[in-house]
């Protein structure tokens, strides 16, 4: 059937038969696609010939050397000397699978004895590889390109390379290139007659210039949570590049990112589409992924509003460049996948969204972007059914990618556009790995094509796709299909509309209701003092979060004696169902997940996904603790021997004092609440002066879920008189705490205090504080290093434990990246921590911002300052206790601010010669809490596992955020006694291990053993 077949011969057919027909006319189109593109063939990367070809061949037989070897290609930029180039090399691909191996070695050891040689040799392999896919490295090669492409009877798109901006002025470099590329092409496309492609129905001309721009290279520092805020930004950069377009006739196309920009970029389209100034041009659209589960809606809801507005949009329906990005993320995350997971189910979409493309022509310019012949021939043979001009819609094809289907569709007199991608190698890098990849995936299409499928295979409609409504909205928890005996709880996704007004509802109803009093519980019984502790919001001093009863040590002593009192039945009753009260208190919480956030934003300060995160990890450490208890409530077989059975098991130590800090009030105060609660102990908690009503929630949680009366106290006081009582106490059995090194200590000490009538020696569960370093090696991503940095150190306003207060970098890029990261400082946002998209927030109270500007001071006489924010003055005038981060640089290992804790957003930058250098700068403190490293050199990642010596290490990300179970956390030297919160073994502290061995031979006799 073709082009002008009356759509009404449809209505006497079945929709079996229907559909039948259909794909009898796609295999048609897709086979006189194949056959012409058997008479124009071009080859791909993986049939040119040469040393970079039989590289990838490798890489598709042998997925461990494709990783390497991608990686490889990956630093290869960054590396500045031949020496260098070759040490990589030997460390990436010295331990290649036996089918190379001989070919490398000896390769390898040529470039020992030749390191420039082999070092310009590899370079070259890789610049030819990249040549594949990047139309030039210069914009001077872009009128050459279009011409080239405008003689085949192409048309041109064009995208600059470089992805996410660090600071302004890479967002200001982006826009300049962009409004220079504009006019190269302009000027080009004067002195070439349009090409067909150029045309559309009727002849009529279309704009010539057209431009490819990524939104999120158009500002720094934008949150997705604050999608009114990125769009603001955005635009500012956005309106320039459109200006200059509507004045040359050009369209401007948006590429869609990562799932997480997906609302943001889709709002800024239409945004500034509605803005008066674009109300007649230029020509815009979008590119929309037919993997993303939603894409459905998010169309339907494009062609709703362009028809509504007048404003027809072009829509590149591409499949999705970030699959494997999109998977691992929402999995680490416990979220359901946002993409469809099976390929099938992907080439299905796009041919539903072909469909409504295509029937919507009044609302929307399709253009397929797609290397898949079935998937062009299905948009080819829906065209003509509804018999469309073939000049209605275009296909778009990547530059270096399915040369023989772009010259087979022009043959066949369609409309076809060539995205060139340009700009220098080490932007371009992930470029260039995202399409290696797509080359060398098994189940893409030119992978299968290359490996010889035949036509009937290759052009076969995607089987047993699901329908649209068959799967979760991304976002949305996703059960594991494997029984498990924990999960880590999911968090809210704040790039989704629905969570953000959840939390914006919150914010509004606890903030309503503050002010409360909340009296101390002893016993179960409620205690009201004459004393009072009133907690503030650091955000607005004058906003009263609530007061609550302050304990003295009178109180102290009768918390204890109740608690010793509730002990025996509590250690009698069984684990199973301790175990339970946790699994209900971790529901409770969860219900109420965005009541805790808010509470957590307004007590303590905390931007929205701190706040959130932090609730997930208290619920994470009820399940982990109670999975753990049921884990210890089996007895444990010690030895298997004949005629003996030995078992272990365990015991709770008794009575238990919590003292928990602010910067964590309720992971930290449950962690060390419920560990000791289900292993049997009962408890007296002291939480934070600053953040008591946290505590109290939490206490509301646990008496929800059941914790019998009087086998948990809430007593808030001064640490001085209060906690020191409650720790000294005789009947006092351990003590759990997290908070400072000079308090730690001082515990530690009346631990070590044996009083006259103590029945057990006192345990002392104890984490401190950190110094810690991130350390950057020379051939680090600082791409990724920088962001990593400024959000270990400066998020939360450097509150936390894990927090980073020294970045070691190697001397070669030490100047480089202090530049970029006191570039990309200036574009965090401070403010009110109930903004969403706020980075940091104002410190806890006025006593910790005097003591942190006091050390700032003292960095200014010992170093120098190389950044310090600006505050608002809205912010200085709200009274909120903001410090504005600051950076020091030309810091040394023997200054205060190199070595004393400050907990705060203050960054020391120290420069190390060489690795042993930076390693012994990062051990060379009092601290080893926690540290993280950033190399892409295999070599050097194995150095800092083994030398690096802090408790918790992280490799090439941020090093604050740790997850239960899969970060137990907690460090050693004067970051704490050795404790791993969160992990196996730690509810062994709050119990003593008993064994039994039992002599069954009677009479010479033992019965067999199981
Ligand atoms: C002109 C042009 C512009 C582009 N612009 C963008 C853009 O703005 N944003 C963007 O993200 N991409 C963009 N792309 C890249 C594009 O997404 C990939 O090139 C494309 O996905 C490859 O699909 P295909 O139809 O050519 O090949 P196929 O081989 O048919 O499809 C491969 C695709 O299937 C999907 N897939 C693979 N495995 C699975 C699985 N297990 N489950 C579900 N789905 C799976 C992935 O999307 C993968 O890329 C653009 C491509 C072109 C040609």
């Amino acid at each position: 059937m073709g082009p002008g077949t009356p759509a009404s011969a449809d209505a006497v057919l079945g929709a079996g038969a229907l559909a039948r027909a259909l794909e009898g006319e796609i295999r048609a189109v897709g086979l006189d696609l194949l056959a012409r593109m058997d008479r124009h063939p071009a080859p791909g990367i993986l049939s040119a010939k040469g040393a970079h070809a039989r590289l990838m061949e490798w890489a598709l037989r042998d997925p461990e050397f494709k990783a390497q070897l991608f990686r490889f290609v990956d630093v290869l930029p960054a590396l500045d000397s031949a020496g260098e180039v070759v040490r990589h090399l030997r460390e990436y691909l010295g331990h290649v699978a036996p089918a190379q191996r001989t070919a490398f070695q000896a390769a390898l050891a040529a470039a020992r004895l030749a390191p420039a040689l082999a070092a310009g040799t590899v370079r070259a392999q890789v610049a030819a590889m990249a040549r594949q896919f990047v139309t030039g490295e210069s914009l001077d090669d872009l009128a050459a390109r279009l011409r080239a492409n405008a003689a085949a009877g192409i048309a041109t798109t064009v995208d600059l390379l470089g992805e996410a901006v660090l600071a302004e002025d890479e967002a200001d470099a982006f826009l300049a290139r962009n409004l220079e590329v504009l006019d190269i092409l302009a000027r080009a496309a004067e002195r070439v007659a349009p090409p067909a492609s150029d045309l559309g129905p009727g002849g009529r001309p279309l704009p010539r210039v057209n431009l490819s721009v990524k939104p999120s290279a158009l500002a720094p520092g934008v949150s997705p949570h604050d999608p009114e805020g990125a769009v603001a930004a955005l635009s500012r950069r956005l309106r320039p590049i459109l200006r200059r377009a509507w004045e040359l006739g050009a369209f401007v196309n948006l590429d869609m990112e990562s799932v997480r920009w997906k609302e943001v970029t889709l709002a800024l389209l239409r945004s500034i589409l509605e803005e008066p100034e674009f109300g007649r041009g230029p020509e815009m659209g979008v590119a929309l992924q037919a993997y993303l589960c939603e894409t459905e809606q998010d169309l339907a809801a494009l062609v709703a509003w362009a028809r509504e507005r007048g404003r027809r949009v072009g829509v590149r329906l591409v499949k999705g460049a970030y699959w494997d990005t999109e998977v691992v993320l929402a999995r680490q995350r416990g979220w359901a996948p946002p993409v469809w997971t099976r390929k099938a189910e992907t080439d299905a979409a796009y041919e539903r969204l072909s469909a409504v493309l295509l029937e919507n022509l009044d609302a929307v310019a399709p253009a397929f972007a797609t290397h898949n012949v079935r998937s062009c021939a299905q948009a080819i043979a829906r065209a003509d059914r509804l018999g469309l001009d073939p000049r209605a819609y275009e296909f778009q094809a990547l530059f270096g990618m399915a040369d023989d289907l772009k010259a087979a569709l022009v043959a066949r007199g369609h409309r076809v556009r060539e995205y060139c991608a340009v700009g220098a190698l080490l932007p371009g890098m992930a470029y260039l790995v995202r399409r290696l990849l797509e080359n060398t995936s098994n189940e893409g299409f030119l992978r299968q094509r290359h490996a010889g499928a035949d036509a009937a295979r290759l052009l076969a409609p995607p089987g047993g796709a699901a329908g649209p409504q068959t799967r979760a909205p991304a976002g949305v928890v996703q059960a594991e299909p494997a029984a498990r005996a924990f999960r880590n709880a999911p968090g809210a996704d704040f790039t989704r509309a629905e969570p953000r007004a959840r939390m914006r509802d919150a914010l509004a109803r606890v903030g309503a209701d503050l002010g409360g009093r909340w009296p101390l519980v002893i016993g179960g019984r409620e205690v009201r003092t004459r004393a009072e502790l009133t907690s503030v919001n650091p955000a607005h001093p004058e906003q009263v979060i609530g007061r609550c009863a302050s304990a003295s040590e009178g109180e102290a002593d009768a918390a204890i004696v109740a608690a010793r009192a509730a002990f025996p039945a509590w250690a009698a009753t069984p684990p199973e169902e301790r175990a339970a009260v946790l699994d209900r208190a971790a529901a409770w919480i969860e219900e109420r997940r965005f009541r805790f956030g808010a509470l957590l934003v307004l007590e303590a300060g905390k931007p929205w996904d701190e706040a959130d995160a932090e609730v997930s990890e208290a619920i994470d450490f009820c399940r982990f603790y109670a999975a753990e208890a049921r884990r210890l409530a089996t007895p444990r077989r010690t030895q298997e021997v004949p005629g003996e059975r030995c078992h272990e098991s365990w015991v709770p130590r008794g009575v238990g004092v919590v003292i928990s800090p602010w910067n964590f009030p309720l992971a930290i105060l449950t962690g060390l609440t419920v560990a000791p609660l289900v292993a049997g102990n009962t408890v007296v908690m002291k939480p934070s002066g600053e953040t008591p009503i946290v505590a109290a929630w939490l206490c509301e949680a646990l008496a929800g879920a059941g914790l019998p009366p009087g086998v948990l106290s809430y007593l808030p006081g001064p640490g001085r008189t209060a906690g020191a009582r409650l720790c000294e106490h005789p009947g006092t059995d351990f003590i759990a705490f997290t908070g400072s090194r000079e308090v730690g200590c001082g515990l530690w000490e009346i631990a070590g205090r044996t009083a006259p009538g103590q029945a057990n020696l006192k345990r002392m569960v104890c984490e401190m504080g950190g110094k810690n370093a991130i350390v950057v090696d020379d051939d680090a991503d600082l791409d990724e290093a920088i962001p990593a940095i400024l959000q270990s150190a400066f998020g939360y306003a450097g509150q936390k434990c894990s927090a980073c207060s020294r970045v070691i970098a190697l001397a070669r890029i030490h100047d480089r990246l202090l530049e970029r990261l006191a570039a990309a400082a200036r574009t965090l946002r401070i403010g009110d921590p109930a903004v969403p998209g706020t980075a940091v927030g104002p410190v806890i109270d006025g006593g910790a911002r005097e003591k942190i500007l006091r050390h700032a001071e003292q960095g200014r006489r010992e170093a120098r300052l190389a950044f310090q924010a600006e505050l608002a003055p809205d912010l200085v005038a709200s009274g909120g206790f903001y410090v504005p981060p600051m950076i020091f640089a030309d810091v040394r290992p023997a200054h205060v601010i190199a070595r004393e804790e400050i907990f705060g957003p203050v960054l020391a930058v120290l420069e190390a010669r060489d690795l042993d250098d930076a390693f012994t700068l990062a051990n060379g403190v009092d601290y080893a809490l926690a540290g993280g490293f950033f190399s892409r050199s295999p070599a050097a990642l194995e150095r800092a596992r083994r030398e690096f010596l802090v408790g918790n290490l992280y490799l090439n990300r941020g090093i604050t955020g740790a997850i239960v179970e899969r970060h137990p956390f907690g460090g050693f030297r004067m970051s704490g006694g050795g404790t791993k919160a969160g992990g196996r073994g730690y509810l062994e502290n709050f119990l003593f291990p008993r064994v039994v061995a039992e002599n069954v031979v009677r009479r010479g006799f033992a019965p067999d053993e199981e």
